[in-house]
């Protein structure tokens, strides 16, 4: 049987460099040959070969709706028709922004572009416009999209700057940028006793899920809020991966914290480039045309990704919809927690909302150190033998997992007796 997937990889990789347009998407840290996608639909993809898989990766969290929902395509047609776009305003950018406002009182003003990078980096020249002041925190472990300044490591004292985490960028461009542990309250307030008048704002992850799955604690969250008030300093929250998937309102809405400016994209796109800042209206009138701080884009509130954005806004909110996800979540990992028990491998899963986090550990990460001295070999072989069998992961033991509401009980019951046929492989 000739197969496409290694066919396809092969030619990809002549054109396009390792074959993919975004690198994990190579199967870099799992090895293997990457399933190339035909289509997708509910709580399925199928790849090239004809390979069926119950898809836990959703796009990386947009396809909260499942895949090809028949109400978002019918909108995307219906407005695909009337032209793709404008570059001038439309009436559908006002109400998903006043949409977004209502769901998330914290967001006064919003701004709609293409990209989670281009929010966050966005919202990092806002911030440090605004303040007038350059020095920036981040954590070790968040992701917040491939700008410059946000590309960096921890650098090799505990409040030194951080260094270029990628070839290209400047050490001059990544000097502001300091890279605090997750979770560990006294640097951060060792590093406001030193820095607090300098610096623009913090960045988080306000649940991680780019280091896997991992929990803020309760005192990480009230300190952020309190020491960034004390010191004039902007909270951002990047909510592009948790907005609309750890809750309705995001995990502002479970920490009950407002920050002053947060982040969206993935879910709000329901599949389509679309992604968001907002916040303050007294820091966000600091964008041009009002203020100083500049941002642009031409395909920023393209009509047709608005359309599927809004009927994606609109399915979430009916009734029960994030009880049955949180439920269909919970129901899952309980199920491969006692799987892998019943196996003997060292496991434990958990989850917010929709979206969980699978460690080959005793106890559950709080920092990326932590992640980072998992089992990766055992991921490796979980990974690779739920995808023999028909289960898609995301490709890296450092990613979150995402449920849908097309996903059903027998669906991730199903999923639940292949994987512990694994865990017993593993063995
Ligand atoms: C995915 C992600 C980004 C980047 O979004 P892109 O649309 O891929 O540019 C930024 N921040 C977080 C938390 C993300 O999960």
């Amino acid at each position: 049987m000739t197969n496409r997937n290694e066919q396809l990889f092969t030619r990809a990789k002549n054109i396009i460099p390792g074959g993919v347009n975004s690198p994990v998407r190579a199967f870099g840290s799992v090895g293997g040959v990457p399933r190339f996608i035909k289509k997708a639909q509910g709580a399925y993809v199928w790849d090239e070969n004809d390979q069926r898989y119950i898809d836990y990766v959703g796009s990386w969290g947009p396809a909260i709706v499942g895949h090809a929902h028949p109400e978002v395509l019918e909108v995307v047609r219906e407005v695909a028709l009337d032209g793709l776009s404008f570059g001038a305003p439309t009436e559908a950018e006002i109400i998903i922004a006043e949409e977004i406002a209502k769901i998330m009182p914290s967001v006064e003003r919003l701004r709609l572009v293409s990209s989670g990078t281009e929010a966050t980096m966005s919202a990092i020249r806002l911030a440090r416009g605004y303040t007038n002041r350059d020095k920036i925190i981040k954590f070790e472990g968040c992701y917040h999209g491939h700008s410059d300044s946000l590309l960096v490591k921890a650098g090799s004292g505990m409040l030194t700057f951080g260094n270029p985490s990628s070839a290209g960028v400047p050490a001059d461009f990544t000097k502001h940028t300091i890279v605090l542990p997750y979770n560990d309250t006294s640097s951060l307030k060792e590093c406001f006793a030193q820095f607090g008048d300098q610096i623009a704002c913090v960045i988080l992850e306000p649940v991680a899920g780019n280091m896997n799955l991992v929990k803020p604690t309760t005192d990480f969250i009230q300190t952020l809020r309190q020491i960034t008030e004390q010191n004039g300093t902007v909270l951002i929250y990047d909510e592009v991966m948790t907005g609309f998937r750890v809750a309705l309102g995001g995990a502002q809405s479970i920490h009950g914290i407002k920050p002053d400016l947060t982040t969206m994209g993935k879910v709000i796109g329901g599949g389509m480039p679309l992604a968001a800042f907002g916040g303050k209206k007294e820091i966000m009138e600091c964008i041009s045309p009002l203020g100083g701080v500049y941002q642009a884009g031409t395909l920023s509130g393209n009509p047709v990704a608005v359309a599927a954005g809004l009927k994606t806004l609109e399915i979430i909110q009916r009734e029960g919809f994030y009880e049955n996800l949180t439920a269909r979540t919970e129901q899952l990992i309980n199920g491969f927690n006692q799987a892998a028990k019943n196996a003997g491998v060292t496991f434990c899963a958990d989850s917010i909302g929709g979206m969980f986090g699978l460690y080959f550990a005793d106890t559950f990460p709080s920092t990326y150190a932590d992640m980072a001295a998992s089992n990766v070999g055992a991921f490796k072989q979980f990974f690779h033998g739920m995808l023999d069998n028909g289960v898609a992961f995301g490709p890296s033991a450092y990613e979150a997992a995402f449920m849908s509401a097309a996903h059903t009980p027998e669906l991730i019951d199903e999923t639940i007796n292949i994987a512990e046929k694994v865990f017993f492989s593993m063995k």
